[in-house]
């Protein structure tokens, strides 16, 4: 990749930041011409932009990865169905409030109940946790990422106290779409889930794999299209990893350089957006959150599960985090903020709309 920027991508930074939009062909070249210095000219903006907003604030959300059973079969997924070979578990009620009352004393005031599809957390039974997490940390914003259900359950849901939802789209681009994930899931079902979330009034996260088998520039090109569309409040992106008991097994893992650009345009394009630096970007790199946030992120989210069961959550190979206890990611994460000029902030970390 070229060491200088040309004027051509220096002006579609420059429009991204004032229009907060480029047509597709733009965001094609854009990403396709990008260089190291295009990257430290998009950063500079995007940190700008990120502290005008958000100050020197790193908002931080427990993670609660509570069940590994998936009715679903994507085939970049180590907890898909068909992996015979992973480790089953689910997390009880008790397990789970205990997770929240240990994250409370940490300083977490968001818990994000993450999980696969598991038909055993019926409808019923996420209401009655929902509701019991609210009415002990009234002051805390709960957070809920387990897949495609219909628009009465997450309304049900939103009734009981959930307040968030992320449902990344994974691909914008149907054939793409097609690729990643058997049939039976579609991108049309997927998107209706997004709008009905909107819809019911959750602050609602979306956001993809970057470097996803098959993936190409126009690809991501649509991707930031459809993110644009949507206006989500949070926007996850991290890189493709493989994981060794799936289809994907083979492919090529997504880079750091290009997830970092994603987000700096992420960030000129949603100015206001929640963004995290994930997991799978401290997986690849071993600054990579770091990093993330000087790209523009906002937002990290460390585990909370027991630690007995986190290699378990394994959805791609060499998860980082697996073997500490909360309390060590907790500490770990405040030193990775400071080393970059950040603050953890001690609060529920809402989003903040407005102009930008
Ligand atoms: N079941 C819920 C859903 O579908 O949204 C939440 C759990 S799902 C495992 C969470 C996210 O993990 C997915 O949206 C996907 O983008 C990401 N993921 C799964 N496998 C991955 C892999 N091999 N590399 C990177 N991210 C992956």
């Amino acid at each position: 990749m070229s060491e200088y920027i040309t004027p051509d991508i220096r002006a579609l930074i420059d429009r991204l930041e004032q229009e907060q939009l480029l047509t597709k062909d733009e965001f094609v070249r854009l990403i396709s011409g990008r260089s190291k210095a295009a990257s430290e000219y998009l950063f500079e903006k995007a940190q700008r932009i990120r502290q005008r907003i958000y100050g020197q604030d790193v908002y931080i959300r427990g993670l609660i990865e509570f069940t590994n059973y998936c009715r679903n079969d994507c085939y970049y997924c180590g907890i898909r169905r068909s992996n015979e070979k992973a480790e089953r578990y689910r997390l009880t009620q008790a397990q789970i409030l205990n997770c929240c009352r240990l994250g409370y004393q940490l300083g977490f005031r968001t818990f994000v109940l993450q999980g696969g599809e598991d038909a055993v957390c019926s409808d019923v039974w996420m209401s009655d946790l929902i509701r019991q997490i609210k009415r002990e940390f009234p002051d805390c914003a709960l957070t809920l990422s387990v897949g495609e259900r219909c628009r009465d359950t997450y309304q049900t849901w939103f009734d009981a106290g959930a307040d968030r939802y992320l449902l990344r789209h994974e691909t914008a681009d149907d054939a793409h779409y097609r690729k990643l994930h058997p049939a039976g899931l579609s991108l049309e079902n997927r998107k209706r889930c997004l709008y009905d979330l909107k819809d019911i009034g959750y602050q609602t996260g979306s956001g993809f794999m970057v470097g996803s088998p098959y993936q190409t520039a126009d690809c991501l090109a649509q991707d930031l299209l459809f993110l644009h569309k949507l206006h989500p409040e949070m926007v996850g992106i991290g890189p493709f990893i493989p994981h060794h008991d799936t289809p994907f097994a083979d492919q090529t893992a997504g880079t750091l350089e290009l997830t970092l650009f994603l987000l700096g345009i992420l960030r000129l394009m949603l100015p206001n957006a929640l963004l995290p630096a994930t997991t799978a970007l401290g997986t690849i790199s071993p600054r990579g959150r770091e990093l993330g946030l000087l790209a523009g992120a906002n937002v990290v989210m460390p585990n909370l599960s027991p630690s007995g069961v986190r290699k378990k959550y394994l959805l791609y190979d060499n998860k980082i985090c697996t073997g500490d206890e909360a309390a060590e990611c907790r500490l770990c994460l405040e030193n990775r903020i400071r080393s970059v000029g950040y603050e953890i902030a001690v609060s529920r970390g809402d989003y903040r709309p407005g102009s930008p």
